[in-house]
């Protein structure tokens, strides 16, 4: 029987396909939703605001186009900054760019010759939101049961809605070597089907957490909240932890 693992209704409608990945992280066939797990309109809010500002957000925006994934229409992705636009290309190693219109003589006059991008992102609570969204999913994915037990209300209530009781947070890790090789050398489309993984682990006292790992970039975050971080010895930049 349908049933939404988010808003749970019972009556959907339920007629849209839901990526778990979305098509812009690479996500294919095998990261489709079995039918009935998801509501139009769950589906439509996840798409239009959670997914299309965490997608555009880091640590998304640049992995997108550093290593260029194309978008779910097939375009070359690219993400706005103050020093401009910056666009991927076609070539390993090397991006577009066209500078903000303060910068523009700069550039032509080649004074300005770094670009610098930020490496935080401007909405830490839609990312979390949206890692909540896959991991809900995931746990559909693997049992349709289990979905519904309460001890993922808040997860699915935060990610759906953005009201939560408490802090939530999300831990990540950049492998900056793998980055620079990627960028540099290039990734072969099976390179990066080979390297994603989406995967939901039982922790002790019924306690489960969300891994996403995506080539150099893993990201966890708790689905049930009460689990506390667990970061000792884990050094910034290559870890970093977001609370939200
Ligand atoms: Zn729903």
């Amino acid at each position: 029987m349908a049933r939404c693992i988010f808003c749970m209704t019972k009556t959907g409608p339920f007629s849209t396909r839901e990526h778990v990945l979305p098509e812009s992280l690479g996500g294919g066939e095998w990261a489709v939703l079995p039918n009935g797990l998801l509501c139009d309109s769950c589906q439509n809010k996840f798409g239009s605001e959670i997914e299309q500002q965490a997608l555009g957000d880091y640590p998304f925006s640049l992995l997108r186009t550093f290593l260029g994934i194309p978008t779910k229409k097939g375009k070359a992705p690219w993400f706005e900054s103050w020093e401009g636009i910056i666009r991927a290309s076609l070539l390993p190693g090397t991006v577009g760019y066209d500078p903000a219109p303060v910068f523009e003589q700069a550039v032509l006059e080649g004074k300005k010759t770094v670009i610098r991008v930020l490496a935080h992102p401007l909405k830490p609570d839609m990312i979390c939101r949206f890692l909540l969204k896959m991991g809900v999913e995931v746990v559909a994915w693997d049992n349709e049961q289990d979905v519904f037990c309460s001890k993922f209300d808040e997860a699915r209530r935060f990610a759906l809605t953005g009201e939560k009781t408490g802090k939530w947070w999300y831990l990540q890790r950049e492998r900056m070597d793998v980055v620079s090789r990627c960028f540099t050398q290039g990734i072969t489309p099976d390179e990066w089907a080979n390297n994603v993984k989406l995967e939901v682990a039982k922790l002790e006292g019924e306690h489960e957490m969300f891994h996403l790992s995506l080539l150099y970039l893993d990201m966890l975050v708790p689905l049930t909240r009460v689990i506390t971080p667990q970061v000792e010895g884990l050094e910034e930049p290559e870890y970093r932890l977001f609370w939200i």
